[in-house]
């Protein structure tokens, strides 16, 4: 069973139940619905197969509501897709009209003013790159310095650009709203500039009653990484979105860029996520390239806590067998995993008394080579701690809260399960050794059981060391 958790994107090739079915059969985690490209319509049904085939099959697989955020996108264009030559002359408007190899449009008005000549333009996520060299009131003259073909309606990405564009727009409430009202577990932000816009969505999460949903906070330009501090303590998680990073920032700065936030996450005990472009030559191949595969085993060997899937799944060929592919890569890398290694290197955070027990708890585990971690959990906060902690045995959790249960589908090694509300530790004891057996399919082994004693003290305070015979 691996440890790294593997995030799906549902799109047109796998808008349908049994594709679905077939993406976390195979190892999916979570299934991730991207609003840029996905209307309330298709985010209702594909939550509806994702909890009708949790039911099937008695699964908690996560979902994840991934909000458009303050995009620029490309206007209508008189053929749909445009072709662009090298070295011609482009206007782009703020005045919205139909595109030409003239003049095309973007959607956002008053950022015109807050371009500088010299500086670039990436169209359609970066397929072809303009340079600004005359300004006007509302329309700029680029360069194109690439050759290609761009798509109406696509991705327009302007570097280091000093304009606040307002971060949450009507359709980003009505997601977020959305998010709340069908219990999705986790909601991605596009686009978060500083920890500000965090804390504003936290707001509103809050007058919305919500306390269970997390917040996944997109990493994809230079302002967010210049407050990255602030913006891991304010989420419960963050998302390395290389896809956008690429274009705000110097490409080959990217590898460095993730390295960072990757260890300052885990230092703050927070969900890290590694995306884009991980597996993207299986958008049209069953086979994806060795530096793919370096890529994802180099993320794996970082131990982080799930690796994601974008246009793979959402719209390439072969949907299925790109998760199958993840999933034997990481199994593969995992087994070489030096676990005990990464606990000796890593700081006691014992200053609570479930800090110490879960420290504890992953220190014996690893000492006794246990076969699994079994521990009850309210709020999820132990599990994620423990979890943090990288056992080198999985981490059964157990939650009488499905919500919370649920919650823990992202995070690395915890094989999440939703039980009955317990009474006393004689039966937290009961119940952990069940969880063991059914969900590892074992019989006999070695566990260590994490929770309260007695139950109502309602924290982590409790482990205990059982052989199962
Ligand atoms: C990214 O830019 O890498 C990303 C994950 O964002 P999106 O897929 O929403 O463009």
């Amino acid at each position: 069973m691996n440890k790294t958790k593997m995030i799906s994107t549902v799109g047109p090739s796998s808008l349908d139940k049994e594709i679905i079915r077939g993406l976390i059969k195979s190892g999916s985690d979570v299934i991730r619905i991207n609003m840029s490209h996905s209307n309330f319509d298709e985010a209702r049904k594909i939550i509806g197969y994702v909890r009708e085939i949790n039911y099937e099959e008695k699964l908690l697989t996560g979902i994840m509501i991934d909000t458009k955020g303050p995009e620029i996108r490309i206007g209508a264009l008189e053929e749909k897709k445009l072709y662009l030559e090298k070295n011609k002359i482009i206007r782009v408007s703020e005045s919205e009209i139909v595109g030409n190899k003239d003049i095309i449009s973007i959607s956002i008005h008053g950022i015109i003013s807050h371009v500088d000549i010299g500086g670039y333009v990436y169209l359609d996520s970066g397929k072809v790159k303009l340079e600004i060299i005359e300004k006007g009131q509302d329309v700029i003259l680029c360069k194109i310095l690439n050759d290609g073909i761009i798509n109406q309606y696509s991705k327009v990405n302007i570097p280091n650009l000093d304009y606040d564009m307002k971060f949450l727009s009507n359709y980003d409430m009505e997601s977020i709203k959305f998010a709340c009202e069908n219990k999705a577990d986790y909601i991605a932000l596009s686009y978060v500039k500083d920890h500000l816009d965090v804390l504003d969505v936290n707001d509103e999460l809050i007058s919305l009653n919500n306390n269970n949903i997390q917040i996944i906070s997109k990493i994809e330009n230079q302002s967010a990484i210049d407050d990255i501090d602030e913006i891991i303590k304010a989420s419960d998680g963050i998302m390395v979105s290389r896809g956008d990073l690429g274009l705000d920032t110097e490409i080959e700065k990217i590898p460095s860029i993730q390295r960072k936030i990757v260890d300052l996450t885990k230092e703050q005990d927070k969900v890290i996520i590694i995306a884009t472009e991980m597996l993207a030559s299986m958008k049209d191949n069953v086979r994806p390239t060795r530096a793919e595969v370096s890529d994802v085993a180099a993320a794996v060997n970082d131990q982080v806590d799930a690796l994601m899937l974008s246009s793979e799944t959402a719209i390439g060929k072969y949907p299925v067998i790109t998760v199958e592919t993840m999933k034997k890569i990481i199994e593969s890398t995992e087994k070489e995993i030096d676990y005990l290694h990464f606990l000796k290197n890593s700081i006691n955070k014992g200053n609570t008394i479930s800090k110490a027990i879960s420290y504890s708890a992953v220190s014996s585990a690893n000492n006794i080579c246990a076969d699994a971690i079994v521990c009850s959990t309210t709020s999820g906060l132990t599990a994620k701690l423990i979890s943090s902690y990288r056992p080198a045995c999985p981490v059964v959790a157990i939650s009488p809260n499905e919500y919370v249960a649920r919650g823990l589908s992202i995070n690395y090694g915890i094989i999440p399960v939703y039980t009955r509300v317990m009474s006393s530790t004689e039966e937290l004891i009961e119940l952990s050794k069940k969880a063991y057996r059914v969900m590892l399919k074992k019989d006999k082994g070695v566990i260590v059981i994490v929770g309260s004693f007695p139950l109502s003290v309602n924290y982590t305070n409790y482990m205990k060391i059982e052989e199962i015979k």
